[in-house]
């Protein structure tokens, strides 16, 4: 199965493989004609009585020839073969690379990121080897079989009937070695791609790791993971020593004997047996060597099997982002939002969110708050399309969100993400967002807007500061700004703003208040507030406990109906008078 499928990757280049074997074959005929010529030249020619210069000389000019043309063939075969074996490695990289890019949310909250890097990256390596030397290894060798195989019937049919007993049993043996290995290859490869993810966590996490004095325990529980992927080896060596090289070897020798014993029966028959016994001697040594090189390649094969098999599963994950569904390719034009019923589980046994039904209607503002955990993030995930909506309905403009094509969807529905993620590149480059039709007039105009335009002006490079991984040398406040802007340069006709948690200075509070106000005007707004402050000018104010919204109005009318709202609003306003006091 695996092996079929991986075959496949090789039929955009059959033509270069059909060459490849081509040089393979003449490559080896040539290195066994070589002994032959000189077969004929110690047989005919080293004879004192004749010697004549000119075949001589023949001779040695065509052996020499032969074994120059085989050591090109020999090169260019070897560079076919790695060529394909690129080429194909290449093109898996980019299906799973492509495949991971469409996979949902759900996906990466239970795979951990260091893990699928290994996938990509050290299982694809490992398949490589399968198609550098493993395939011609194998086709090479098995021609050379089937030549002394005939060569043997030729010369006996009687004794070459071993080889039927022989190769089975050779047979049997691959099969048990396969069979074997797989399960600790298995582990070999499982163990390395944990220990990748316990790698890129900890390198992720390290301010906390180090924060939390924790170096010690990961690095023991990476020792540990370490310590498995070792024996795994140690077991897979003694598979490899055990079955491999010598069991060939006891078998060889044990074919021997009952050749020698054939012929110890028969002994004084004629001395053409003794040239027959000889003739066999040096076969079966010729019919062991290419049986013990495909041996040697059969860990490598397994390997290959094996890290092919984690990556299919990978290219198979079912688990995919919701997309578009339905007929039609709506267009979002007013911005009106509607959830109808929303009961929605991300593990499919409790429900983060119950029977959630709100309208907003165009170009207003309602504001999403509760405690945490109480399923806000989750809205804005839903009406993302990050996890497909199990009941209910959600609609835009009256049109399921089913129906809309994700590029429409996202182009047109601005994310400020609760934690930002800033990406590899310049200031410019995350405001952009790739998206070229962005002139530098707009990526201003959109740092301006939110007000980000003053502290990216007192970096050294300005728009062209560099952004390093996760945006890391920016605080929370300039990250917040800098996700703003990027949202803004869109021009989405639908916000959703997820207010950060963190903690900004007073000024920055100010500034990010300022930028959300103006953010907002003539946009449908979903916002998630955490500072009750920030949204008292909202529409509408949906206060959602465990899932459900209890309790829905202005702000004015939530605080004189004294409930959960009014409560969280004392509690954030005692806070404000203690810490003014
Ligand atoms: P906060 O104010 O802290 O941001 P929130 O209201 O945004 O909280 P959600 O992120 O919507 O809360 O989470 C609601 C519930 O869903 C929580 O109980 C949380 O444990 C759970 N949850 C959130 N994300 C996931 C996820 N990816 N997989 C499983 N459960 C999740
Ligand atoms: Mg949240």
């Amino acid at each position: 199965m695996i092996t079929r499928r991986l075959l496949r990757y090789l039929i955009p280049h059959r033509k270069a493989l059909i060459g490849a074997f081509f040089f393979l074959f003449i490559a080896t005929a040539a290195e066994m004609t070589g002994p032959l010529l000189i077969k004929v030249f110690i047989d005919d020619y080293l004879v004192p009585e004749r010697f004549p210069s000119t075949p001589l000389i023949f001779l040695g000019a065509s052996y020499l020839g032969l074994h120059l043309i085989a050591v090109v063939l020999q090169y260019l075969q070897q560079y076919s073969f790695y060529r394909i074996a690129l080429a194909v490695i290449q093109q898996l990289r980019m299906d799973v690379f492509g495949k991971v890019q469409y996979l949902g949310l759900a996906f990466f909250d239970r795979v951990a990121d260091g893990s699928l890097v290994s996938r990509i990256t050290n299982d694809t390596e490992a398949i490589k080897e399968l198609f550098v030397n493993v395939m011609s290894t194998f086709i090479k060798n098995s021609v050379l079989i089937i030549g002394v195989v005939i060569a043997m019937f030729l010369l006996d049919t009687k004794l070459a009937m071993i080889s039927f007993i022989l190769l089975p049993l050779l047979f049997g043996l691959m099969q048990a070695y396969r069979f074997l290995s797989f399960k600790v290859y298995r582990v070999v490869r499982e163990t390395l791609s944990e220990m990748n993810a316990r790698l890129s966590e900890s390198i992720q996490g390290m301010g906390v790791v180090q924060a939390w004095r924790q170096e010690k325990r990961f690095a023991d529980e990476f020792d540990e993971v370490n310590e498995q992927h070792v024996q795994a080896n140690v077991k897979n060596m003694k598979l490899n020593s055990l079955l491999l090289r010598p069991a060939v070897d006891i078998l060889s020798i044990a074919t021997l004997i009952v050749i020698l014993t054939y012929f110890g029966i028969g002994v004084g028959d004629s001395a053409v047996q003794i040239g027959v016994l000889y003739a066999m001697i040096n076969l079966l040594g010729r019919l062991f060597e290419p049986v013990n090189q495909i041996m040697m390649q059969l860990s490598f094969l397994q390997q290959a099997i094996v890290s092919a098999g984690r990556v299919f599963e990978l290219l198979d994950e079912k688990e995919l982002a919701p997309s578009k569904e339905g007929e039609g390719n709506p267009e979002i034009q007013e911005g009106r939002i509607t959830f109808e019923h929303v009961t929605f589980s991300y593990d499919g046994k409790t429900n983060v969110l119950k029977d959630i039904s709100f309208v907003v209607e165009p170009g207003q503002t309602v504001a999403l708050v509760g405690h945490t955990g109480s399923g806000k993030s989750t809205i804005n995930n839903l009406l993302m399309r990050f996890y497909s909506l199990q009941q209910g309905r959600i609609t835009i403009d009256g049109n399921p969100l089913e129906t809309f094509v994700d590029q429409e969807l996202r182009k047109q529905v601005g994310l400020v993400p609760q934690d930002p993620f800033l990406f590899v590149g310049t200031i410019r480059d995350n405001i952009r967002q790739g998206n070229d039709a962005l002139t530098d007039e707009v990526v201003q105009g959109a740092a301006e807007l939110v007000q980000a335009d003053s502290f990216i002006e007192k970096l050294p490079g300005g728009m062209n500061e560099p952004v390093v991984e996760r945006g890391a040398t920016f605080s929370s406040g300039q990250r917040q700004l800098l996700a703003f802007a990027r949202t803004m340069a869109q021009s989405p006709k639908i916000l959703i703003l997820d207010e950060a948690t963190a903690h900004v200075d007073t000024e920055t509070e100010e500034k990010i208040q300022e930028a959300l106000y103006r953010m907002r005007q003539g946009r449908t707004t979903l916002a998630i507030a955490h500072r009750l402050s920030t949204i008292q000018d909202a529409d509408l104010i949906l206060v959602l406990h465990q899932g459900e919204i209890v309790e829905r109005g202005t702000h004015q009318e939530l605080l004189t109906r004294q409930g959960l709202y009014h409560k969280m609003y004392l509690l954030q306003q005692g806070l404000k008078e203690e810490v003014n006091v």
